[in-house]
């Protein structure tokens, strides 16, 4: 192994030092046999046995590159490999594995599997890195099995507390301790204690932006901001025939305009705004019957916090006059707010100097989704590389993206690392 001695503290990492592709592109692939799905995509829901068989397998291969794990009582899983100064802080990788129900194999899996690599880079090139590096597994990204969605980076960054994500039941009422446990993972460590130096995280775009636009590297510079409503109108059910036009209070019509009228709001605001009803349920959703309750959820996004609150007041008045309009009532409840992430402008350059480095095209990014990233960039220096997945589809069996692509990806993960770390 190299030293300090050897190496000395400022030396950058030679362009020459690589991933290999190959061996990242293997791994991903037997991941992703577990959950398989028969049309190539993968279900493992967190806390699930499959999840505990796809933690097994990962752990295994990072305590062969060397690492020592550590689980916390959310159970994130940690690995860390030393550095010749052990008690700076951890230079933090990772993403998450578990998926949608019909998930695909690269979301999550490969932020964590990148980071397996840059591991066995290290390993091969016999590199000791003055700060420690590490690799986090977060539990429950998705939110799919358990609500909150984040649920382990969440808890981790103290946005909510680990009793409040240990007591959350999935639809079979199992909380997400019972389950954690079941599984055998739920770990000993205390939630949030450790000190990061800062923390990358490499993921597919999940959008067609670099592809559409044939740059390979996503350089993310923050995510939008997001408020998730859920938005009721109440009319009266009544006859579809004896009840004439003029006397109806039909909620429906009052939900179907504003469909319309959340989505002018998104195109007011563009090209960053978005603005999606994704839900709706009809009362009582029967062909004869004018519907006289309608729920439905309206998910808002931006970059900007200040136009994510115009964006706010505009769909409530939208509602208002809508409402006013067919004679019905209208509440529009926020259930969830998230402000908009900035990432931290030191580990932005990292990458794309990374990425300028290895020669990859590249443009800066806003995240439109959000990620474990966004939670740790609330108690670390955070930023994420991205890189193009197939047609921009992503939580679905058919998400692809190409092997260079993802090597690119984590060669540019490795040096960012690198040049926090220190070698
Ligand atoms: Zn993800």
């Amino acid at each position: 192994m190299r030293t300090s001695e050897t190496v000395g503290e400022s030396i950058v990492a030679p362009t020459s030092l690589k991933v290999d592709g190959a061996r990242l592109w293997q791994s991903l692939m037997e991941l992703a046999k577990i959950g398989a799905t028969p049309k190539g995509g993968v279900r493992r829901l967190a806390l699930t046995d499959l999840d505990r068989q796809g933690r097994d397998l990962v752990v295994g291969w990072l305590r062969d590159a060397g690492a020592t794990i550590e689980i916390d009582g959310a159970g994130n899983i940690f690995a860390t490999r030393r550095g010749r100064d052990d008690t700076s802080r951890v230079v933090l990788t990772g993403s998450h594995v578990d998926t949608q129900p019909s998930g695909g194999k690269f979301d999550g899996n490969y932020g964590v599997l990148a980071g397996l690599e840059v591991l066995r880079t290290l390993n091969d090139a016999s590199i000791v890195t003055k700060k420690p590096v590490g690799v986090a597994i977060w539990t429950n990204e998705e939110g799919t099995r358990f609500i909150p969605t984040m649920g382990g980076s969440g808890a981790f960054a103290r946005v909510f507390t680990l009793d409040y994500l240990l007591g959350q039941r999935d639809i079979d009422g199992i909380s997400f301790g019972e389950a954690l446990h079941r599984i055998g993972y739920a770990g000993s460590a205390p939630v949030g204690e450790r000190a990061v130096d800062a923390y990358f995280e490499a993921h597919i775009e999940q959008g067609p932006i670099l592809e559409r636009e044939d740059k390979v590297i996503g350089v993310v510079t923050g995510a939008l901001g997001q408020r998730w409503y859920d938005c009721s109108w109440t009319g009266q059910d009544a006859h579809a025939g004896p009840t004439p036009m003029e006397a109806r209070h039909d909620a429906l019509r009052g939900a179907s305009r504003m469909v319309e009228a959340v989505n002018a709001v998104a195109l007011k605001h563009a090209p960053d705004g978005r603005a999606t009803v994704g839900f709706m349920q009809v009362k009582p959703n029967s062909r004869n019957v004018i519907p006289g309750q309608v729920a439905m959820s309206i998910d808002v996004r931006h970059p900007d916090d200040e136009a994510l609150a115009a964006m706010d007041r505009e769909l409530r008045e939208a509602a208002a006059v809508i409402a006013r309009d067919l004679r019905l009532e209208c509440d529009v409840r926020q259930v969830v707010e998230f402000p908009a992430s900035h990432f931290d402008d030191e580990c932005v350059s990292s990458v794309d100097r990374a990425a300028e480095m290895l020669g990859l095209s590249r443009r800066k990014i806003v995240s439109g989704a959000a990620h474990d990233a966004v939670y740790l960039s609330r108690v670390a220096p955070t930023s994420m590389i991205f890189v193009p997945c197939k047609d921009g589809i992503s939580h679905n069996e058919i998400e692809d993206a190409r092997p260079e692509h993802l090597e690119a990806g984590a060669n540019v993960l490795l040096h960012a690392v690198l040049a926090r770390a220190g070698i």
